[in-house]
């Protein structure tokens, strides 16, 4: 177990609470029916025990029904797909010896827009409401009145992402936040990403 692995972004909706991100994994990965050797993105663990990694250029390794290597013979064939994407994003620091590969996977970008932006849900308006506090990050901005005839709401209005957005939940990143009573903020698969504020903070 000697690759660092990246968060492994998902839907929303395959992993509850008790999935576990997997922060390391094997290097090379087969199976059986493999033609060639892959690489692994990222990996989870279920509450069973049950481990999957998924790969770099589609599908997935699981439990203990693949091969795995930190080294291979020259001669054994590599996946292009996985190895340039796990090189271009970082997982091989040292890299190919001639060549500076790049691969910046887009879902992994921290949001130029923050994703409280004209969402009501988001917006906890403070009287006499035309300012509003972002309940992602936490900034003060304008509160206007938006959506079409059937559908009227008031909310938070297009800004960057103050310094109160919480670090992403590892699975559905900023895409299904939810406020809770307390103050705080989570995730729709109920992982906490905000513990709840002090009153009247
Ligand atoms: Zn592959
Ligand atoms: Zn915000
Ligand atoms: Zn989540």
């Amino acid at each position: 177990m000697t690759v660092s692995l990246l968060p492994p972004v998902s839907s929303i909706g395959l992993h509850g609470p008790d999935a576990i991100p997997l922060t390391e994994g094997p290097r090379y990965v087969r199976t059986a029916r493999m033609t060639r050797w892959h690489r692994v993105r990222s990996g989870v663990e279920y509450v069973s025990g049950r481990r999957v990694y998924a790969l770099w250029c589609t599908g997935s390794v699981f439990d203990s029904n693949f091969l795995s290597r930190e080294s291979l013979p020259e001669s054994d064939l590599v996946c292009g797909t996985c190895d340039g994407r796990a090189v271009g994003a970082g997982q091989e620091p040292a890299g190919p010896a001639d060549r500076a590969l790049v691969f910046r996977p887009r879902d992994l970008q921290p949001p130029a827009v923050c994703p409280g932006s004209r969402v009501s849900r988001l917006t906890q308006a403070i009287p006499p409401g035309t300012v509003g506090r972002c309940l992602a990050c936490l900034d003060l901005h304008p509160v206007r009145a938006m959506g079409g005839p059937y559908d009227p709401r008031a909310a938070i209005v297009q800004h960057r992402p103050g310094d109160g957005l919480p670090a992403p939940c590892p699975f559905h990143r900023w895409k299904h936040l939810l406020p809770t009573d307390d103050g705080g903020l989570r995730c729709a698969c109920d992982r906490p990403l905000r513990e709840p504020r002090p009153a009247a903070a």
